[in-house]
């Protein structure tokens, strides 16, 4: 694309994006490892729940009928003929006029249709007195009146959070089909760069990226992995991606995509014609690339500095990722907050600055700018906790007025 061509706009280009992602089969995972994915199977159970009437309180199963006209004048008397336990491996039986003393989720047994609750009782060992008339089926908790055997019990598409894998445990399910988390292999480009760890010297600069970008993905829902440094050298750069197609579900790069005589990402992959490097009305984050390397694995080639490449992985990648996990909502909730201070932004360009949102004791947010518009600048980036979003036509944000917020807030999974 020449210079003077049209940027493509965020939206044209996050639309060619999720054209371009598909979708993972689905796998079979044991319960806490399915947290947080969408269920890919209907569920449907094989057993009721709950599995067999049970008392739902410590008392005595009694038969309502032999309480009748009970009160505390008069109680109705009844010699208790045996404790049922949670757990009791068979049904008991009672004839009419008796009691047993009863445990919360102990069996109701054979003859009893109630429970009365200990405390209404004079606690008796041998015999219980009953001030009061008790109800057919009080404190009973019915065999299937959760849910009915060959009933369903989660449908396809629903998230499992700790409701739900409970629910599967009930049932007896230990692993279900769940989509997947994409598994997104993270490559930093460029010669200047030494893994962290080592004192960078005069000229060398230790990657950052694949940190934040393996943090994020893995914040959206990815199982994220640096692959670590490749230096501007089309042949190495192309043998790890051949290297890493194999185990990815996403690749991402950052650096080299810009107009520099050593931006090898660019110049390699135009070269294979299914990556397309384009200009997008942003910024940061003006250079992306995007396409689909060896058997259609999308790689994103997001620019160096790290704020750009969060800001691009924040409204390109993230999305692809939440689309591969089968989430419905791809996109981060946004807030209005107040603009505490004055911003400028380029004419027909969507800004993302790095803001603090402050919540408002009236209830409301503002959000005040860290950073400037620099994409270098890393240490502001970590004092923030919010992108703010000046629109396409916004030349000018004055100080009180409102703007668009995306509060980074972590997912914890
Ligand atoms: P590039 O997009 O390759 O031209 O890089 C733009 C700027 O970002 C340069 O100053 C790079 O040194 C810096 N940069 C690129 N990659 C990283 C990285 N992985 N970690 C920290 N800084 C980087
Ligand atoms: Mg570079």
């Amino acid at each position: 694309m020449a210079d003077d061509d049209r940027l493509r706009t965020v939206d044209e280009h996050l639309a060619t994006v999720l054209d371009g992602i598909g979708s993972i089969d689905p796998i079979e995972l044991t319960l806490l490892d399915s947290q947080g994915l969408l269920l890919a199977e209907d569920v449907v159970t094989d057993v009721p729940l709950p599995g067999f009437d049970n008392s739902a309180m410590d008392g005595y199963a009694v038969r309502a009928v032999d309480t009748r006209d009970a009160s505390p004048e008069s109680p109705s008397v009844l010699p208790v003929v045996g404790d049922v336990a949670a757990g009791a491996k068979s049904r008991s039986g009672m004839g009419p006029g008796l009691a047993m003393r009863i445990m919360t989720g102990a069996p109701i047994p054979a003859g009893a249709d109630a429970v009365i609750a200990l405390e209404e009782t004079d606690r008796g060992v041998a015999r219980v007195a009953i001030n009061r008339e008790v109800v057919s089926g009080e404190h009973v908790r019915r065999a299937g009146e959760d849910l009915q055997s060959g009933a369903p019990a989660l449908g396809a598409g629903a998230a499992l959070g700790p409701q739900q894998l409970a629910l599967l445990a009930a049932i007896g399910r230990d692993r279900v089909m769940v989509r997947p988390r994409p598994r997104v292999q993270v490559i930093s480009t460029g010669s200047e760069l030494i893994e962290v760890g080592h004192r960078a010297a005069f000229g060398e600069v230790t990657d950052c990226n694949s940190y934040l970008i393996a943090a994020a993905a893995k914040d959206a829902g990815a199982d994220a992995r640096r692959v670590g440094i490749v230096a501007d050298d089309h042949a190495k750069l192309l043998d790890v991606l051949e290297t890493q197609l194999l185990r990815a579900d996403i690749l991402v790069t950052t650096g080299g995509v810009s107009m520099g005589a050593f931006d090898v990402v660019k110049e390699a992959l135009s070269e294979l014609g299914t990556v397309e490097f384009t200009r997008v009305a942003m910024q940061p984050g003006k250079p992306q690339g995007f396409g689909h390397l060896g058997d259609r694995v999308p790689i994103f080639c997001l620019p160096g500095n790290p704020v750009s490449a969060l800001v691009s992985f924040e409204v390109f990648v993230r999305p692809a990722i939440r689309k591969l996990l089968g989430k419905r909502n791809l996109h981060r909730a946004t807030v209005q907050a107040v603009a505490l201070e004055r911003a400028e932004s380029p004419e027909g360009r969507r800004q993302y600055r790095r803001g603090v949102l402050h919540r408002e004791a009236t209830g409301g947010y503002s959000v005040s700018l860290v950073g400037g518009a620099g994409s270098h600048l890393i240490a502001s980036m970590a004092s923030s906790n919010c992108l703010v979003v000046i629109d396409e036509e916004v030349t000018e944000v004055v100080a009180g007025s409102r703007v668009t917020v995306i509060p980074l807030l972590l997912s914890n999974r």
